[in-house]
């Protein structure tokens, strides 16, 4: 479900996955130019509701991009973030949407209602319910054609309440949408959480649109969110986290504190130590760290990106994941989806199935080689059936004609002759020794096969390799014991 994209606002064109950087308008730390031209930042946010604040009326005649004093794509969020943390803004849903359209930023985003995580059913519905009355709103009271509208989904941790969010907001008119409600979990570390939520969010909402994961920014985290279909992330992490001597990576979050040297590439790190940057003045040293946080986010941005275009994204994530347990149990949660994931998982790719830990054997295309060969396939007719474990040669003896030959690889279960040059049941790279849970999988796609299919042959030849599979090939022969010949390779 990860995809680059290209998204085309009035002040230029944005690939994504992204981040968006989150521009205080009246405390700058780095000016939007600067996220342009040091990290190639395509996209920054910024608040609606803080610019009326400090800004008012001058900025309908500035527009946000005098007053930010850049030309590239801006887009703004509306306040309900606010709303979340201190309880209550002091401007109406209506005059926020005005105020947006006043102000014309690339994209706007109306004002919701956010759900969080520690309320009840009711409230939680109360607040979907009112979110989609604004969004119904807002769609008729907006008249700035140059302004796209992101609307919000919201329903926090109640699937039912966030599928049926989705599933409203996404028939409206709107060019993007947002997930609300993680940055709670994202702290929390409540990665299955999380995935439960952007998953009831993305199985209902238009596919073609853009989507938004709020408050979401964390290198650590960004490919799991990506592999779900996020394609837009905003974070004040980089400096938020400065301010506090946090030092993110990829794996994870350092305290400058702990830090011998600096396990990065980036300009910042290869010009100072963590010492030198312990003793620089405050400000100085909080736009230093800002700095490494912002490159070491848009470094994994691109790597997801590459990744996504080489078609290893899964593998990206599977190497992120072992980064944190609680991240892992995240990925394992979404396996749960595999079904739902599959469908939008490209049939080839350019390069080869790497084998690489046990969620390996529970990608798309092994689930879709499983779903097609009790969907689609049929076997010829031919009276003899030759079982091979994994990829061993063929051996010369067997009447080719009257043989159809079936290999046992794990984890892709059967793979019939004709089929083996489909991707990627050649281009797979798998271990010498498959795990225990892999060979069980296999031999149980082969109990299937031959529970489907042994009225057609008069005999089975079973190839053993009894170093790697025991008796476990022979055991799944049993049904056809009568018809049976082991041969041990
Ligand atoms: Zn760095």
């Amino acid at each position: 479900m990860g995809r680059v994209g290209k998204l085309t606002t009035t002040h230029g064109e944005v690939t994504t996955p992204t981040l968006m950087p989150v521009i205080n308008p009246s405390d700058v730390i780095l000016t939007p130019a600067e996220m342009r031209q040091e990290f190639g930042a395509e996209l920054v946010i910024t608040n609606a509701y803080l610019t009326l604040r400090h800004f008012g009326e001058e900025a309908a005649k500035l527009k946000i991009h005098g007053i930010l004093n850049y030309d590239g794509p801006v887009m703004t969020d509306s306040g309900g973030y606010q709303i979340l943390r201190y309880g209550g803004v002091e401007v109406s849903p209506e005059e926020i949407v005005r105020y947006q359209d006043a102000i014309a930023p690339d994209i706007a985003t109306i004002l919701d209602v956010p759900t969080g995580i520690h309320v009840t059913k009711k409230r939680a519905a109360e607040t979907v319910r009112v979110t989609l009355e604004r969004a119904r709103q807002a769609v008729k009271l907006r008249s700035n054609p140059d302004v796209m509208w992101c609307g919000p989904v919201q329903g926090g941790l109640f699937s039912d309440l966030v599928e049926e969010s989705a599933r409203e907001t996404g028939k409206l008119d709107y060019q993007l949408h947002a997930i609300g409600s993680p940055v709670e979990l994202l702290e929390g570390y409540r990665y299955v959480e999380l995935v439960d939520l952007v998953m009831a969010a993305k199985q209902n909402l238009p596919l073609q649109r853009p989507v938004h994961l709020f408050g979401a920014g964390h290198p650590m985290m960004l490919a799991l969110a990506v592999v779900m279909g996020c394609d837009l992330f905003d974070s004040a992490a980089y400096v938020l986290y400065a301010r506090d001597e946090r030092y993110l990576t990829s794996e994870g979050t350092l305290h400058l504190e702990e830090l011998s040297c600096f396990p990065c590439e980036c300009p910042v790190c290869v010009s100072t130590s963590p010492e030198k940057l312990r003793g620089t003045p405050d400000e100085e040293r909080v736009k230093l760290l800002a700095k490494h946080n912002l490159h070491v986010t848009f470094g994994e941005l691109r790597r997801i990106r590459q990744a996504i275009v080489e078609g290893r994204l899964w593998e990206h994530v599977q190497f992120r994941c072992r980064a944190h347990p609680r991240l892992l149990e995240g990925f394992r949660e979404l396996l749960k989806y595999g079904d739902f994931i599959e469908r939008f998982d490209p049939v080839t790719k350019p390069s080869a199935f790497y084998y690489s830990g046990e969620e390996s054997g529970r990608r798309p295309e092994v689930l879709r080689h499983a779903r097609r060969l009790e969907d689609r396939y049929e076997p010829p007719t031919r009276p003899i059936l030759a079982i091979m474990p994994a990829l061993e040669r063929e051996p010369q003896e067997l009447e080719q004609e009257r043989t159809h030959l079936v290999r046992i690889v794990p984890p892709f279960g059967v793979i019939p002759e004709e089929l083996d040059e489909v991707y990627p049941l050649r281009q797979f790279q798998e271990l010498g020794e498959p795990d225990p849970e892999q060979i069980r999988t296999a031999a149980e796609a082969l109990s299937r096969y031959l529970q489907r299919y042994r009225e057609r042959y008069e005999q089975v030849l079973l190839f053993n390799d009894k170093r790697k599979w025991g008796n476990l090939l022979v055991k799944t022969c049993t049904p056809v014991k009568e018809k049976l010949k082991v041969i041990q390779l």
